[in-house]
């Protein structure tokens, strides 16, 4: 098997370097989408509050528990902390709150999703009569206690961040009195979004980084017809076919070979054993080069109701 099959965090654990997407996963869907990943050998799973389906993420993880398919132990649940959250002491209840809905008594790791914090209350996305996300008074580095106290009380083996640039990275390591750092920083990536510096960045400070959207999420909910669209590509289609591979074991190898964890979301059950069928072939360098060459700073999750917030991210360079 060529390439790694983990990679280590800064908190000693090794993290599956591929796991299974959640988001638009549907709660009638996602248990048999769950159940089918474990039973073809993913033991990571990428979820969280706002995709409003981890009741149904949990049952399935816990049927294959019950059926002796897998361990707890020998699975890494992921989740993440919603904007409205962000205030230091509704941390522990928004992560008990994942807890409960999942059944589980840990998490492997807890992200912040977004560094911006939204005005609290049930509106997951609070908006002005402009559309603009409202926001709330708090930092992440406030957050970011909050989710220390997650680690000190057993909640969660780790605790990470989402769509961070590397100057709030570098603001969070910098803060005084910081207990843990971040052990990953997920972020969007694909051929069109390399994130190079961003990826060298975290590596360099020990943060893995996380690939989402590595195909670059065709069910989007604001796809539209002009976009471009990675699976059509057909230079990446010949790579694939050279290596007897479809273009989205392509898209995923890709990560794979940065060190980088990826976390492609299929409900499809042919799909879902297809994009794990990625470590038995490599790319090699020259079609690394050729998919790096797509490059063109296209994002899925720009959040862009959120692109007056003081803390949206994605001003910065990277
Ligand atoms: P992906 O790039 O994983 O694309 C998912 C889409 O691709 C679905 O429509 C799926 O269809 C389709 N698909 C899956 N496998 C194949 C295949 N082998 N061939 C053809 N089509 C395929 O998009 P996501 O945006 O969902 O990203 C992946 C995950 O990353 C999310 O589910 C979520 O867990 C995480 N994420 C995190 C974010 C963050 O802010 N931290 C933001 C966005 C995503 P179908 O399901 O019908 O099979």
């Amino acid at each position: 098997m060529p390439g790694p099959t983990h990679v280590k965090l800064n908190t000693g654990a090794q993290m599956p370097i591929l796991g299974l997407g959640t988001w638009k996963s549907e709660p009638g869907k996602v248990s048999a989408a769950v159940k089918k990943a474990i039973d073809v050998g993913y033991k990571h799973v990428d979820g969280a509050y706002v995709y409003l389906n981890e009741k149904e993420v949990g049952e399935g993880v816990h049927a294959k528990i019950n059926e002796g398919v897998v361990k707890r132990e020998d699975l890494f649940i992921v989740s993440k902390l919603w904007c409205t959250f962000h205030k230091k002491s509704q941390v522990i209840g928004a992560c008990k709150k994942t807890l409960s809905d999942l059944n589980l008594d840990y998490l492997d790791l807890y992200l912040v999703h977004w560094p911006t914090g939204f005005q609290a209350g049930d509106a997951l996305f609070p908006s002005d009569e402009e559309g603009l996300v409202i926001p709330d008074d708090t930092h992440f580095l406030e957050t970011w206690e909050g989710m220390e106290e997650l680690v000190d009380a057993g909640l969660v083996k780790a605790i990470g961040i989402s769509n961070f640039n590397h100057e709030q990275i570098e603001q969070l390591l910098n803060k005084p009195g910081l207990k843990y750092k971040p052990a990953v920083n997920q972020i969007e990536c694909h051929p069109y979004l390399i994130q190079k510096k961003l990826i060298d960045y975290c590596q360099s400070k020990g943060i893995a980084v996380t690939a989402y959207s590595p195909l670059g999420s065709p069910d989007r909910p604001w796809a539209k017809p002009e976009d471009p669209s990675l699976l059509d590509e057909t230079k990446i289609k010949e790579i694939a076919a050279k290596h007897k591979k479809t273009t989205a074991q392509v898209l995923i190898r890709f990560h794979i070979q940065r060190n980088v964890i990826v976390i492609p979301k299929s409900v499809t059950p042919a799909r879902i054993e297809e994009n794990f069928q990625v470590f038995d072939f490599q790319l090699s360098p020259e079609e690394m080069e050729i998919i790096y060459s797509f490059d063109r700073n296209w994002r899925v999750c720009a959040l862009s109701t959120a692109r007056k917030h003081k803390d949206y991210p994605f001003i910065a360079e990277y």
